[in-house]
């Protein structure tokens, strides 16, 4: 059987009339429709004779087994977020498909190839992202507060996952599955604006970046909004408005794809006749770099400091979250590249400011890459999302491409 992209589209459309409603799509995790989904998807794999298995964290293996244990793994999720798109996650599992289809009727592969579905990407019902990826990477370290989680019916995550036979306290052991990995290809929708700007259908992903995220307090003085001389005032919002204005170019000087965002202000008192007296301003900096990152922190803190001084103020910072940027394989990334360009010509290397399964499979030490399909208009998470048909197509050849190179690297001894 030879690749067919165009099956490819038509099974995404197929998926949507089974799994969307006048919204968008509807396969939230743990739910019947995303059940319906993952049996509709094992159907499908059915003609290929892989065996199909459902592992300790509701993750869905389809496996051929091929002359040696090692295996190169194509992964995405059936799940999707209430309202959804109709390509982020399945386009992955499906293009997948016909990458298995392929390589199944050329007989037996060299090594084992293994298609992954992953159990709730999104976190869309309980707000966990990646919890069947980061269960099988061994990094899930939350489960005393999984175990509190309810959904907005009231129903607990532990009681959906058990509705799906999935137990919270055994999932770690899908760790197993990742043991004979060599080396895991994940394609995805791009999320964001850049492909489409630069006129590219597809681009080589280089990593995940690396977050920080803090909270800033001023700290000011309340004083009447009449009587208050303007040279006398302690105005905690000038020093939060200052360092909005600061990141931003902090962000261009630091180049490379790096971003500096403040989410949000909340002034006290916040009334329209006193001076601010406390600014609580939300941080968040992204890069690829754990050093440009760092530096970028280091930047932003001092610039607060001189705004708290030139202000009267005082400032003071609180982590809320970081991650550390994750690097995809430098080996599989030139493969990635040789397939995009013999697919589409040009190929383009961008970060990914979302996290994926990918980061999660990439920090449990298997060799990793991703590669982006052109988003229009960077939309996603909304029945809005787009990708042009022929883009679909040349992203469902690049992976195979990518594929079959990955099988020839591992089966001569690459990879993990
Ligand atoms: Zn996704």
């Amino acid at each position: 059987m030879a690749l067919d992209p165009t099956r490819t589209v038509a099974e995404l459309k197929e998926l949507r009339e089974l799994t969307a409603d006048e919204n968008g799509a509807q396969r939230v995790a743990w739910t019947d429709t995303w059940a319906r989904a993952r049996e509709w998807l094992r159907d499908k794999l059915a003609e290929t004779g892989a065996e199909h298995d459902v592992d300790a964290a509701g993750n869905q293996w389809f496996t051929l087994r091929g002359e040696n244990e090692r295996a190169v793994l194509i992964g995405g999720h059936m799940d999707s977020v209430p309202n959804g798109g109709w390509l982020d996650g399945c386009l992955n599992v499906l293009a997948g498909v016909e990458a298995l289809r392929r390589i199944a009727a050329n007989g037996t592969p060299p090594v084992t190839v293994r298609l992954v579905d992953w159990a709730d990407e999104e976190g869309a019902r309980f707000g966990r992202s990646l919890f069947g990826s980061s269960a099988a990477a061994g990094s899930m370290a939350d489960q005393d507060e999984l175990r509190q989680l309810v959904d907005r019916d009231g129903v607990s995550l532990p009681d959906a996952l058990e509705a799906h036979g999935v137990g919270l306290d055994t999932a770690l052991d899908a760790q197993v599955e990742l043991e004979s990995a060599a080396a895991y290809l994940e394609l995805h929708i791009e999320q964001g604006p850049v492909l489409e700007s630069l006129g590219l259908p597809l681009g080589v992903v280089l990593g995940t970046f690396g977050v920080e995220r803090h909270r800033i307090t001023w700290h000011g003085q309340a004083a009447h909004a009449g009587s208050t001389p303007m040279e006398k005032r302690r105005d905690a919002l000038a020093g939060a408005a200052k360092l909005a204005l600061e990141i931003r170019d902090i962000a261009r000087r630091t180049g490379g794809g790096a971003v500096c965002t403040s989410g949000g202000v909340v002034c006290k008192p916040g009334i329209v006749t006193s001076v601010v007296e406390t600014a609580e301003q939300l941080l968040d900096q992204r890069d690829l770099s754990a050093q440009r990152l760092a530096s970028m922190l280091a930047e932003a803190k001092a610039a607060s400091e001189r705004f708290a001084d030139e202000e009267s103020l005082e400032v003071d910072w609180e982590r809320i979250w970081a991650i550390e940027p994750i690097l995809f394989d430098e080996t599989l990334i030139g493969f990635c590249e040789d397939a995009i360009r013999e697919v589409a010509g040009t190929t383009h290397r961008l970060p990914s400011g979302p996290l994926h399964d990918a980061a999660e499979v990439s920090r449990a030490g298997v060799p990793t890459v991703m590669l982006f399909v052109q988003s229009l208009r960077g939309l996603s998470h909304t029945k809005l999302e787009d990708t042009k048909e022929e883009h679909l197509q040349l992203a469902v050849a690049a992976l195979d491409r990518l594929a079959s190179k990955t099988i020839g690297w591992v089966a001569g001894g690459g990879g993990r």
